[in-house]
């Protein structure tokens, strides 16, 4: 399997010095992005050498791109489980998908989305109509809040029934739980309310089945999923979307247009105006398909390296992780954690320039969910340090990763560190 195909540098642990060299370095900030897969380089290399413009030419070259880029999009219909009316829409990403989908909000829709959700789910929807949730306190906690908030939703009438979106999140960038999918929708579908899932964190780890989970769209990004950035997907009902108007106006996405009237298209093609990213779209697919291949070993892999993260982090004194629903919680390899005493910032810069390890501090554009994780934290924090292992990541990374943290706690408050943003590198 050799983690599923990715590059041999990447399998090595190298990273390129901005010279060019390559230098032994733990990057452990996969929920931001992950390296691509060998698979998905290919795709693309080869696409590149002969991709043309799709659906417009009639050209052999045209056809064969029109193909790979149909072809692409069958494949995330398969990675997605998405049921035989479904549609795919390729977009740049998560946020753009979302965004997408806030403007296709038919008017009389409430939109209700919890506060610790990614500034991507929680920003874009019209401030009037949108019911905002505390962050949870548990699982059960996040399921009556629901429940309370979807029975105290306006009747509606008959010419304007009432409608609702709920937004969810798959998995947490801050925390890496799971959340209860499974429950929340199933609250939602007793209310007559529509479903969003957020898959941005979760299309790595854990397979999405729309029509099993009975949501009504995912949306994901391949930056998060071993293909490049500038692709994602919003998959799944096409009413909404095919009554809206289109995301941006433009070639591709019309059915006829005169002097007097524009009939726009209707499916993915009403949203995806202007010449396509064929070749975000092919890597994307590739992407999907190697994971689909390959689950159960990447299961394997990260499953024993979320255990030894956890556990090293949480038996090092002074080291506080944070967790949205509570230990017992099934997640992905995401911890973040704060050092009684030092700075987060400081951490994160430390790990790099004295221990060649890569990680991300900060609030992680979930401001809410960290400021409230760390008001019941010991509160001397206004940050936290984020570590995401993922497929490039060994037992040897995790490993140094808990021997620094040690070694950083263990030097304790008003330790002082002089870094240097090259101190890794030769
Ligand atoms: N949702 C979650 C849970 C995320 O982690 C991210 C990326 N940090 C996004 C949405 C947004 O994804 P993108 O930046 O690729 O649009």
């Amino acid at each position: 399997l050799d983690h599923a195909g990715l590059p041999p540098v990447v399998r090595a642990g190298l990273v390129p010095t901005l010279s060019g060299d390559w230098v032994d370095y733990a990057n452990l900030d996969h929920a931001a992005s992950t390296p691509a897969f060998e698979r998905v380089a290919q795709a693309v290399e080869s696409a590149t050498r002969t991709y043309s413009s799709v659906h417009r030419g009639t050209g052999w070259l045209s056809r064969v791109t029109s193909a790979h880029y149909e072809a692409a999009r069958d494949e995330v219909a398969r990675f997605v489980g998405a049921r035989e009316d479904d549609v795919v829409v390729f977009t740049r990403g998560t946020t753009d998908s979302v965004n997408l989908l806030a403007r296709a909000l038919p008017r009389n829709t409430t939109v209700i989305v919890f506060n610790s959700e990614h500034h991507a789910t929680l920003l874009p929807w019209p401030k009037r109509g949108t019911v905002r949730l505390p962050v949870p306190g548990s699982a059960r906690d996040a399921e009556v809040l629901l429940e309370s908030a979807l029975r105290d939703l306006p009747a509606g009438t008959a010419r304007r029934p009432r409608q609702a979106l709920v937004v969810l999140t798959a998995a947490s960038n801050v925390t890496g739980e799971f959340w209860p999918v499974e429950s929340l929708t199933a609250i939602a579908r007793r209310h007559g309310a529509r479903v969003l899932l957020d898959a941005a964190q979760s299309a790595a780890h854990r397979p999405i089945d729309l029509a099993a989970l009975d949501v009504d769209w995912v949306a994901f990004s391949g930056h998060k999923l071993h293909a490049p950035f500038g692709t994602g997907v919003l998959a799944g009902r096409s009413d909404w979307l095919d009554a809206a108007a289109p995301y941006l106006a433009g070639g591709g996405a019309t059915a006829q247009v005169t002097a007097e009237a524009t009939r726009w298209a209707t499916g993915a093609a009403r949203h995806e105006a202007g010449s396509p990213n064929v070749l975000g779209a092919v890597a994307l697919a590739a992407a999907c398909a190697t994971i689909r291949e390959h689950r159960a070993a990447i299961d394997a892999h990260e499953a024993a390296l979320t255990t030894a993260l956890r556990a090293g982090l949480r038996a090092i004194d002074g080291v506080q992780t944070y967790s949205l629903f509570g230990e017992d919680t099934v997640r992905g390899p995401v911890v973040t954690f704060t050092v009684d005493g030092l700075d987060s910032q400081l951490v994160a810069a430390a790990l790099s320039a004295e221990h060649g390890i890569g990680v991300r501090a900060g609030k992680f554009c979930a401001h809410i969910l960290v400021d409230t994780l760390l008001e019941e934290g010991s509160d001397e924090h206004d940050s936290a340090v984020r570590v995401s292992a993922g497929l490039a990541s060994t037992p040897e990374h995790v490993a140094r990763l808990v021997a620094a943290v040690t070694a950083l706690a263990a030097d304790g408050p008003g330790a002082e560190y002089e870094l240097t943003q090259q101190g890794w590198a030769p």
